[in-house]
């Protein structure tokens, strides 16, 4: 007997987590669809450097296009709808607040609303985010902890969160939320702090730098590997009944020590290149993340398994190796 694949489609699959997701669902035999937004730069890098690009299939579409996206629910025929598309950094999110809650927030009812027309049996996960705790109500964050937002940001994505709670407590749809702790990679986008900090050691040491200019290196962050952070999200949807997960390492760490550790790994000493740079500091800032991973490990059987010191080593020797290439 012959069995048809899965097929999963995937919003943001030119990003960093689309491009994990993307290899991982590709291994467990899916056929993959991506949403492409059109831009006039290459965004294919990440697929490439993964090996994959040229196995997704690719499907025109926007959340800002409600058409678009109902014609990539149609096509694709996916028992899966990944919502990982977003105006994902936190810092472009002042300067362009509109944009981010058109495409953050009202884009996931964009894609509840296509899942609900074309097929409301597939599964639907979206991509929540630890930002929604901003000024935490609780030392540990976890499923039941009140949402403070801090940013266009946060706000854009608390909508989004609570439209799909809504859609799964209105039509039954099986809609999951993922609140994701901040997650990394060699494949992560460069205004991010981590990578910032990997490719400045990266380049330091090679001697195409001189100095990191950074703000706050106080804050703190609960930092995972985006590689294991994909196979929570697939876990989800593969559970009988949708439901909201935090995931996390459990571990917090400031983004001076985040630094020292990239530093250290290269041979090199943090404060004769680390200069404080104003333009750097939010308006208003996350002081401390920290998740609580409890419920994803009992029910998904799912824990984080680099911790951030081989992160961080991973995504300097990434950046090494490319700007050596
Ligand atoms: P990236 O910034 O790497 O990827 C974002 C993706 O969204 C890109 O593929 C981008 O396309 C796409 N996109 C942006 N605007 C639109 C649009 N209008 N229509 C369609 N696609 C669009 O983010 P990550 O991979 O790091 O994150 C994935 C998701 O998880 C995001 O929703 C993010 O907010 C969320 N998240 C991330 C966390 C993290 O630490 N990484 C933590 C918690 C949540 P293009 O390449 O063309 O710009
Ligand atoms: P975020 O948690 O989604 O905002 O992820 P970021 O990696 O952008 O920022 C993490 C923390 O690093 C925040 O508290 C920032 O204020 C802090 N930070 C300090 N300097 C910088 C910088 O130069 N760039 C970025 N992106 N963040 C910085």
């Amino acid at each position: 007997m012959t069995h048809t694949p899965k097929a999963g489609l995937i919003t943001g699959i030119t990003g960093q987590d689309g491009a994990y997701l993307a290899k991982l669902l590709l291994e467990k035999g899916y056929e993959v669809y991506g949403l492409l937004a059109r831009r006039s730069t290459d965004t294919l890098w990440r697929l490439r450097e993964l090996g994959i690009a040229d196995e997704v299939r690719f499907i025109d579409g926007d959340l800002s296009d409600l058409s678009s996206l109902i014609r990539a629910v149609e096509s694709s025929r996916a028992d899966e709808v990944y919502n990982l598309g977003a105006q994902s950094f936190v810092g472009t999110s002042w300067q362009q607040p509109l944009l981010t809650a058109d495409v953050d927030g009202v884009g996931v009812l964009r894609v509840l609303e296509a899942v609900r027309i074309v097929n409301s049996k597939a599964r639907f996960y979206q991509a929540s985010t630890s930002e929604m705790f901003g000024l935490i109500q609780a030392d540990r964050q976890d499923e039941s902890t009140p949402f403070y937002p801090r940013s266009p940001y946060g706000v854009a994505k608390v909508m989004g969160h609570w439209a799909t709670v809504n859609y799964r407590e209105s039509f039954g749809l099986h809609a999951s939320s993922g609140i994701l702790f901040n997650h990394e990679s060699p494949l992560r986008g460069i205004e991010f702090v981590t990578r910032k900090v990997t490719h400045a050691v990266a380049s330091i040491k090679l001697g195409l730098q001189k100095e990191l200019r950074l703000g706050n290196i106080d804050s703190q962050r609960d930092w995972g590997f985006a590689g294991d952070y994909v196979e929570a999200m697939w876990l989800m949807l593969q559970q009988d009944k949708a439901d909201d997960y935090v995931v996390a390492t459990g571990v917090t760490s400031t983004v001076r020590q985040m630094c020292n550790i990239a530093f250290e790994y290269a041979g090199l000493d943090l404060e004769e290149h680390l200069v404080i740079d104003e333009r750097f500091i939010r308006p208003a800032e996350v002081d401390i993340l920290l998740g609580n991973p409890a419920k994803a490990k009992q029910k998904l059987g799912w824990s984080a398994r680099t911790d951030l010191k081989q992160l961080i080593e991973m995504m300097v020797e990434a950046d090494l190796r490319r700007l050596k290439s």
